[in-house]
Parts: structure tokens; sequence; C-alpha cells
């Protein structure tokens, strides 16, 4: 478990910031001291004493840099306002501060039951680092990755799983988009509602979600409901609803 309120920040040099679509964007960090985290954790970049957001890291600790998915959806403040901050920073070739490990809700690394991962949108960041924390500890039990989308576009690393799937037996990737193009071939509609179409219970699997936290809730509410076991769910969006 985490002790969120000791954890002092840690200056960062900020190695890259990218487009990785119209509205999200991958930075990528290198922390000035080693830190310590696990798949699934979340660090809080500071803006100041006072203003500290959260954002899931997606990388893994064998790496020595820190990955972050960062959506600024038209209207939004909430990040746009760390991603400009991040920017800004970059320009004048200043580091960040941020306070890294955080959360309740990383990779449970001795459970042998089998994994749903469910992302809605840049909750992408904190399934993708526990999937690959499972890949690199090439565990046997069977992962699901399920991410849902409002439109296909939004789907930046489906090549990179696509070819995980292909080349795993234990991995399946299902994106599920909500509002399709007329050439999405795929699942179509709300990401939570794919995962009770497609297991009549939950009973036996950890399941862990991030994404927009009225999706968290519902999601949380529907799989209880469907056999899934609380202790068994994994969210830090449940500390916020
Ligand atoms: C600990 C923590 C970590 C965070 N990390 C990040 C981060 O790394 N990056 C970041 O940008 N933000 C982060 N946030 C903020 C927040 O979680 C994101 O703003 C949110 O996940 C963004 O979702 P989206 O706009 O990409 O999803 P959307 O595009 O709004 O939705 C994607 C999919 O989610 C499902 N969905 C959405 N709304 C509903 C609903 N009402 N009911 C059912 N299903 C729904 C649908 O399948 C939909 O297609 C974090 C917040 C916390 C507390």
């Amino acid at each position: 478990m985490t002790n969120t309120a000791n954890t002092s920040a840690i200056a960062c040099k900020i190695h890259s910031v990218a487009a990785l679509t119209s509205g999200i964007s991958k930075v990528v960090l290198s922390p000035e001291q080693a830190v310590d985290y696990r798949a699934g954790h979340y660090l809080q970049l500071v803006l100041s004493a006072a203003d500290k957001r959260p954002f899931s890291i997606a990388s893994i600790a064998s790496s020595n840099l820190l990955e972050l998915h960062i959506g600024t959806p038209a209207g939004d403040t909430w990040s746009s306002a760390a991603l400009t901050h991040i920017e800004q920073q970059f320009q004048a070739g200043l580091p960040v501060m941020a306070e890294i490990g955080l959360g309740q809700a990383q990779l449970r690394e001795n459970s042998k039951r089998p994994v749903i991962l469910l992302a809605g949108g840049t909750g992408f960041s904190y399934v993708y680092a526990i999937a690959q924390a499972l890949r690199a500890a090439n565990t046997s039990q069977p992962v699901y990755l399920y991410w849902g989308v409002r439109s296909e576009d939004a789907l930046y690393y489906q090549q990179q799983l696509q070819q995980w799937a292909s080349s795993s037996k234990q991995f399946r990737f299902i994106p599920v988009v909500q509002q399709p193009s007329a050439d999405w071939q795929g699942r179509t509609g709300l990401v939570h509602e794919a995962v009770l179409a497609d297991f009549v219970s939950l009973e036996a699997y950890d399941i862990y979600i991030a994404g927009p936290f009225a999706m968290a809730g519902i999601a949380r509410d529907a799989f209880t409901e469907q056999g899934a076991h609380r202790e068994y769910m994994f969210a830090d969006a449940f500390a916020y609803i």
C-alpha cells in the first residue's frame, strides 16, 4: 500500500512532448533521482503547493523514463493547464516537480487470477503499464484488455496491442468504439458493456479500471451484479466517487 501523504516531489527533466492524437499528448520525463513505483501507480504533477494533478504512469519501472498520456479535450481546463505547465517548463529548459508512485490500484503481482483491464479514453495509460508488467513477468494467466474510446482515431497504441495479441495466446485486445466511422469493423458501444456481454460471470477475475469517473462507478456496480468481487476490482477513481 502506498503512503500518498509522505511522498515528496522529485525534479524531472522533460525528455519530450509529442502529440499522440489531436487531443492527446505523450510526455516523457526523466527523474533526476531514483524513483520507486509499481505498474498501475500514478504521479502528481506539482503546479503549485496547493495544486497537484494526478496522471497515470504508462511506463514500467524497468524504464528510467516516465511516460504520461495527457488528454486535453476541447473545453477541458484541468489537464490542459498541466500540459501548458509542462510545455512552458520545457521551453524554458526547466524541470517539472512530481510526486511519484501514488495510488492503491497497482498490479497485484502475486495474483494468479485471470485479468480484465478496462480503460476508458486516456485511462489506457494505467492499463498499458499493467499489461506491460504482466508481459515482462511472462505470466500465464489470460489477460483481456478492453479499451473504449469515442472515435477510433483515439486508439493511439492499437497497432502495438494487436501485435501483442497475435504473438501471445494469453493476451486479448478488444477495442470498443462509441461513435464509430462507417469503416470500423470492431466492437461498438460503451466499453464496460462489452465486458458484460463477453463474460457470463466475472467472479474469477481481477479487474483493473481507469477512465472517466462516471465510467468507473457504473462499471463497478454492473460488474458486481455480474459476480465480480469488490476486493478484486481496483481503480484509483473509486477514491474520488
Ligand atoms: C488517479 C488518476 C489518474 C489520472 N490519470 C490521467 C492520465 O494519465 N491522463 C489523463 O488525461 N487524465 C488522467 N486523469 C483524469 C481522468 O481520469 C481523465 O480525464 C479521464 O480518464 C479521461 O477520459 P477521456 O476523456 O479520455 O474518456 P472519454 O473519451 O470521455 O470516454 C472514453 C470511453 O469511456 C467510456 N465512458 C465515458 N463516459 C462514460 C459514462 N458516463 N458511462 C459509461 N461509460 C463511459 C465510454 O466507453 C467512452 O467511449 C486521472 C485522474 C485520476 C484521479
